[in-house]
């Protein structure tokens, strides 16, 4: 179901709390990549050009609970300022006394940041009272930090329950692209699936049986499949047995579905994870001790790229291989190269996978580039629910 977005509400002259993502890397005390708050600038300058009176909070890093000198968003909001070209003013606190009062005597067309939501410990746990104060500050909640939308944080879910909610312009591109994915993908439709965190992404693959017509496996994962299959892995990045077990369940699931569940029939193994390594391509079932797979072989990689070129929908997460050391990152440009070529709707997620293709220059080909890769692999694995996206309103039907 459609969400409401902005333009679906009366702002103007209203206290609009917008959760954005400005989760952005940091340098020497200045934002090193300003992506994530250029992303964030559509809806902000539209609720200022409708009157709105914007209030923003976002997390940063990972605070452990408390105020971390390093992780004050003081750097973002003078980035903001020279982006929106006018006064952002930071505050020192989430909630409270103070914010409060700035807050009730903001004039319409005026931006407050507030501090890293993540420094109050309430934040995470979704404590109630965090939601409530949260709530105090404004009469419009927006959300369009699609990246946290799995989370259910007070930020992201907890105050929206007491304000009526609906989605920022980018939240609302994230859902309009992902949810072709689970209701009508284009078919052929296939997936693709690397990286190094097998056991957050395993659950996906399942999702994903049920509704892709062929999954590309790569990255680290394809280890712990071969390790299912009693394979030798030599010194690979493999799961623990329960990875292992979980592995051995989606192989038989795939052995009776309809979908192809495809892995590397060759690799790229090295003697160590360095561009100096000594590397040499083997047979995917003649991994010998002390060699470790680090991409996939140029056979797989050949083999997945006819495929993408012949699909009609093409869902990427995960680098294919260590893709930021050169002698093992053909495999994920030969992938990023077939969706840039393939005439299907191409959506690329995930930190990592982003970055690759960024790298190889191919960002500007891809149909989208998702800014949440946790959030796209829950969301599809969800049947498009999130705790995030939840709380927002329908749109009622045309
Ligand atoms: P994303 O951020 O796109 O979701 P992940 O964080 O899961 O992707 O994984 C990205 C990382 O996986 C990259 O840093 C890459 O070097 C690493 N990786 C890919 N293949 C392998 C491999 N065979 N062995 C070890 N690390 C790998
Ligand atoms: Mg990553």
């Amino acid at each position: 179901m459609a969400k409401k977005t902005v333009r679906d509400i009366d702002v103007a002259g209203k206290r609009v709390l917008v959760r954005v993502d400005f989760n952005v890397p940091l340098k020497e005390g200045a934002v090193r990549d300003d992506t994530r708050i250029r992303a964030a600038l559509p809806t902000i300058t539209y609720l200022l050009e409708q009157g709105a009176k914007v209030i923003l909070t976002s997390h940063l890093g990972r605070p452990k609970k408390q105020p971390k000198e390093g992780l004050v968003l003081n750097p973002v909001a003078e980035r903001l300022a020279e982006l929106l070209k006018k006064p952002v003013k930071k505050l020192d606190d989430l909630t409270g006394a103070t914010v409060e009062t700035v807050v009730a005597d903001m004039k319409p067309g005026e931006v407050v940041l507030l501090e890293n939501s993540r420094f109050d410990p309430r934040e995470e746990k979704n404590d109630p009272s965090l939601g409530e104060e949260l709530a105090r500050l404004a009469d419009i909640y927006v959300d369009d930090a699609f990246g946290t939308a799995h989370r259910a944080h007070a930020t992201t879910a907890g105050v929206a329950e007491h304000l009526p909610s609906v989605s920022g312009f980018l939240m609302q591109k994230e859902l309009d692209a992902l949810s072709t994915l689970v209701t009508a993908p284009g078919r052929p439709f296939v997936v693709v699936l690397g990286g190094a965190k097998v056991t957050d992404k395993i659950g996906v693959i399942e999702a994903f049986l049920d509704i892709a017509d062929d999954i590309l496996i790569g990255g680290a994962m394809a280890f712990t499949f071969y390790k299912a299959k009693g394979w030798a892995t030599g010194s690979s990045l493999v799961e623990d047995e329960e990875g292992v077990a979980v592995a051995k369940r989606i192989l038989d699931k795939a052995a009776t579905a309809y979908c192809n569940l495809l892995l590397p029939k060759d690799v790229v193994v090295a003697d160590k994870m360095e561009a100096e390594a000594q590397t040499k391509t083997v047979a995917a079932d003649q991994i010998t001790e002390g060699w470790m797979g680090l991409d996939i072989g140029p056979a797989t990689a050949a083999a997945y790229a006819a495929k993408i070129a012949a699909a009609d929908e093409v869902f990427w997460n995960g680098p294919m291989g260590v893709f930021e050391l050169a002698p093992f990152a053909a495999g994920t440009k030969a992938v990023a190269e077939a969706m840039a070529e393939c005439k299907g709707m191409t959506i690329v997620g995930g930190g990592d996978s982003v970055a690759a293709v960024n790298q190889f220059g191919l960002a500007g080909k891809m149909t989208h580039v998702s800014t949440g890769g946790g959030a796209s692999l829950e969301y599809i694995e969800n049947g498009g629910v999130l705790p995030g996206v939840t709380v927002l309103q329908d749109k009622p039907e045309a």
